[in-house]
């Protein structure tokens, strides 16, 4: 109370608060076991515990901190316990959870090299070491013609990508002459929908988006793309952007990227690689395989903040070319003119992406890197996938199963066998719905051959072999009890 006329929190009480909150975080992981994995509210019932209006007058942090545990701590649906298995993960680990504190102490926002030169030289420097680190092609290197920024999410790199691909298509005349409507872009069907979303920001509009057919491991067939490039071709379009994808949400398929890659420069369309969680894999030799033809690709992201132990949001985005990303997103008003900025001798990172400001969001990465080093995050990648595999053996062992697609990596899909199709999609339902209604587990469903399949993704921080010897115990008993109900 040095200041009575303040109303900000002093540094002592910051640090005493700042203790108590560490410890909240530290007992909350401690005790996370403990919680039914899904929330359990209802829609409202969150809100409904808050009061109406804003507090006239400040409340003690205790108070605040008390209602995490009574307000919303039921209304939470626990990422970051062992037993979450549903869509993929977006796992975090304590140097990520600190990083971003220290970003967050820092309050940067870093939008020039010059408002923090260390925001962007960090950031630059840890994109690279992530190009060795993955096996990833030198040219992504900032000291090659490309270069990677962090962003929020996935779907925002591939929109950066696509409106790229779009500048490129158009000798970067398109916000002079408008989009004619005649820019094609293509995924697969299985493609995720954020490429959809993007061909309606951009303007390419989403009827312009072709949908091309799978094969049986649901990866692209690149004969089909090829004659549905030269139908377009042939109807007066200008086939433009492909979006490849290496590890599919719905089934983990990995497209084939070096045949797409010879459709692409044959026809000189701009070619991404969406690798969003499994891209993480390649820190493991043994799983470059899926990095096949990525040499070739104009673009490349995945997501460190699904299965690489840094907190959301962190996003990772390579171009082979920065000047053609640069050129699209550029823009230099008045009061952003700076001497580090005209001189060309640094990177000013809000050119490559859609918004202006940044966080320093390389610090929760270099954290992560630092701390397991590449030894231990090698060792937790394919422990997961360890897992992954032993766990897809006991469903191929049990005939009451079967595997639904390829299990390359760490995501089983998979689904109970009975009756005809209606029945079998019920039965699978109703498992699913049992399983996550007892808090024990939680796993998320897709629909591969249309019919209802499982989804079972490990590679939350802390699962362990005990945590997915459980999931499948849990998955006979309850099947067990459909199957004599
Ligand atoms: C999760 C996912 C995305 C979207 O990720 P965001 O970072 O949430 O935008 C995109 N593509 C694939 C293949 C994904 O699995």
């Amino acid at each position: 109370m040095s200041d009575p006329k303040s109303f900000h929190m002093s540094p002592e009480e910051f640090r005493r608060q700042g203790h108590a909150v560490v410890d909240w975080i530290a007992d909350y992981h401690s005790r996370i076991e403990s919680f039914p994995v899904l929330s359990r509210v209802k829609p409202g019932e969150i809100r409904a515990q808050l009061p109406p209006n804003a507090p006239e007058h400040g409340e003690a942090f205790d108070a605040i901190l008390a209602d995490i545990d009574r307000v919303v701590l039921p209304g939470i649906t626990h990422w970051q316990s062992p037993h979450f298995y549903a869509y993929f993960p977006a796992n975090a680990s304590g140097p990520a959870i600190l990083g971003d504190l220290v970003s967050a102490g820092l309050g940067v926002q870093g939008m020039l090299w010059s408002t923090s030169p260390a925001c962007t030289e960090v950031e630059t420097h840890v994109l690279d070491w992530l190009v060795p680190m993955l096996g990833l092609p030198e040219n992504f290197l900032s000291t090659s013609s490309g270069g990677g920024v962090i962003q929020d999410t996935a779907s925002s790199a591939t929109l950066c990508a696509l409106l790229a691909a779009r500048e490129r298509s158009t000798k970067f005349a398109s916000n002079h002459e408008g989009c004619d409507g005649r820019l094609v872009a293509y995924c697969s069907t299985q493609t995720h929908s954020s490429i959809e979303k993007a061909m309606k920001i951009a303007g390419m509009g989403s009827d312009n988006l072709r949908h091309i057919e799978v094969d049986k491991n649901f990866a692209m067939r690149p004969e089909a793309l090829a004659s549905q490039i030269e139908r377009d071709i042939h109807a007066g379009l200008t086939p433009s952007f492909v979006c490849t994808t290496v590890g599919t949400t719905s089934s983990n398929a990995i497209d084939p990227v070096r045949e797409i890659a010879s459709i692409c420069r044959d026809h000189n369309l701009w070619l991404h690689v969406d690798s969003a969680m499994s891209g993480t894999a390649a820190l493991c030799p043994e799983f470059r395989f899926i990095n096949d033809g990525v040499e070739f690709a104009d673009s490349y992201t995945f997501n460190p903040h699904k299965w690489m132990f840094t907190n959301f949001d962190c996003n990772v985005f390579y171009v082979a070319e920065r000047k053609h990303l640069i050129e699209t997103l550029s823009i230099l008003p008045e009061y952003l003119r700076n001497q580090a900025t005209e001189s060309g001798a640094v990177i000013d990172y809000r050119d490559w992406h859609i918004q202006l400001g940044r966080r320093f969001r390389s610090l929760k990465l270099w954290f992560v890197i630092r701390h397991y080093g590449i030894e231990g995050l090698q060792h937790h990648i394919r422990e997961h996938v360890r897992l992954a595999q032993e766990f897809s053996g006991w469903v191929r062992s049990d005939e009451r199963f079967e595997i639904a697609a390829p299990v390359l990596l760490n995501l089983i899909c998979f689904r109970l066998r009975s009756g005809d199709r209606i029945n079998q999609d019920q039965a699978n339902q109703l498992l699913m719905e049992r399983l996550n209604a007892s808090g024990d587990l939680f796993l998320t469903h897709t629909k591969l051959d249309g019919k209802f399949t499982l989804r079972l993704c490990v590679g939350q921080t802390n699962t362990q072999a005990r945590h997915v010897e459980r999931a499948w115990k849990r998955i006979l008993e309850e099947t067990e009890k459909l199957e004599s109900s």
